[in-house]
């Protein structure tokens, strides 16, 4: 698999030299955002297959959740992040469209993220390969955090409900009678439209949308909530706690769509949703913010893997310093929060010094981020690793957020 030649060129520029300034600070153990080939110490992406360096193949070892390079050995791979395991490349390795690992032994041709996959895009469209590949690197960084998160998985073999994806493309020339691609969660079926993977396509959806955000990873993260809402919160006892926060989701949700697409949200729709869609529905609401949440987890963590510091030289800078030393998966909802806003603000502003959009083009209120708690407590309550307070953490994680009173200025996307 291999990025496109402009962002890999600049990466692996900035990633030299890296290598020759400090080899040894890059070295972070306990994160798994940066990661480095065990042969030749190079720095490697997550996507990558094949070590620049030392020419090594690589690959992906979810359960280990480390990127390794790779010999042949009797026909299947030796990894050198573990010690005497066998391995076989994913079944659409041959697509390159994954780098992810399998025992050896197990029965499944495909990887933990790949055997979801019930309709894959139809390649016999040659473009439709290209587009599958950026679906698969958007939906492999899903899994990550899924995985990372201990949060249940089943596929369809597994539990009827299990979670699938079909990949599916309009009707060519928008033949009689047939409906349109809707990207979309039902009863564990993620259905992604691809022609969201289609860069012109997708911003011509996100300015008729009025959207300031739109990527396949955010489609993903969006949907994936569905899937969850009904596994940790339908039928469990936070169900009351939803509904305070959220709203009642027994209203109709086809007429609560219907509404928010004739009238638009109400005005002051951002002091208490992240986005506009969100209040459509309290479904909405969930999956939007859930995607936050995993915004902010995934991007917090990288962050955490560079060692990023923030200093701002200004006259109130003090307020807006920061040092993304934790680990957000493991990190509590106010510490999260007291990071994340000087960090956008940080990166947006870098974003705005070369022309592209802000990186974070969201702000958010004190409803949101007691929303943001309510879901960082149910995830962590099903890897069941500590007691919850939801309350007395949200309270914790609005302080933070008010003490941090800078989220994105006017955003420009
Ligand atoms: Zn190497
Ligand atoms: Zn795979
Ligand atoms: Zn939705």
């Amino acid at each position: 698999m291999t990025a496109p030649p402009g962002e890999w060129y600049v990466g692996e520029i900035a990633f030299n030299r890296l290598v020759c300034q400090s080899a040894a600070t890059i070295r972070v153990t306990g994160t798994m955002k940066l990661f480095e080939c065990q042969n030749c110490g190079q720095p490697l992406y997550f996507e990558n297959t094949k070590c620049e360096s030392c020419g090594l193949r690589l690959g992906y070892l979810p359960k280990q959740e480390v990127v390794t390079a790779l010999e042949a050995v009797d026909g299947v791979w030796s990894a050198l992040a573990t010690q005497g395991e066998r391995y076989r490349l994913c079944g659409n390795a041959e697509h390159d469209v994954c780098n992810w690992l399998v025992p050896a032994e197990d029965a499944e041709i495909f990887c933990a993220a790949c055997r979801h996959n019930r309709t894959i895009p139809d390649l016999a469209n040659p473009e439709n390969l290209a587009h599958w590949r950026k679906i698969e690197f958007a939906k492999h960084r899903l899994f990550y955090t899924l995985l990372r998160l201990r949060l249940p998985l089943a596929t369809r073999s597994e539990d009827p409900n299990g979670l699938a994806f079909d990949f599916l493309s309009d009707p060519v020339g928008g033949a009689q009678g047939q409906a349109p691609v809707m990207t979309g969660h039902s009863g564990g079926l993620i259905t992604l439209n691809v022609a969201e993977a289609d860069a012109p396509e997708r911003e011509r959806q996100r300015k008729s949308m009025g959207e300031p955000y739109r990527t396949l990873l955010g489609h993903f993260r969006h949907e994936i909530a569905h899937y969850y809402w009904d596994r940790l919160v339908a039928d469990s006892p936070a169900i009351e706690e939803f509904r305070q926060l959220f709203g009642d989701e027994r209203e109709d949700y086809g007429a609560a769509l219907q509404r928010h697409y004739a009238d638009g949200p109400a005005p002051d729709w951002a002091e208490r949703f992240v986005t506009a869609y969100a209040s459509s529905h309290p479904w909405e609401d969930f999956a939007e913010t859930w995607a936050h949440y995993f915004h902010m987890v995934d991007t917090l963590e990288t962050a955490f893997a560079f060692g990023l510091r923030l200093r701002p030289k200004v006259a109130k800078g003090a307020g807006l310093a920061a040092a993304i030393d934790f680990d957000p998966y493991a990190a509590e909802m106010d510490r999260i929060i007291d990071a994340w806003l000087p960090l956008t603000f940080a990166v947006n502003s870098i974003n705005r010094s070369m022309g592209q959009l802000d990186l974070y083009p969201f702000l958010l209120a004190p409803a949101v981020i007691w929303k943001l708690t309510f879901i960082h407590d149910q995830i962590h309550a099903v890897s069941a690793d500590r007691a919850r307070d939801s309350e007395h953490n949200a309270i914790r994680a609005i302080v933070a957020g008010l003490k941090r009173a800078v989220g994105s200025p006017q955003s420009t996307n």
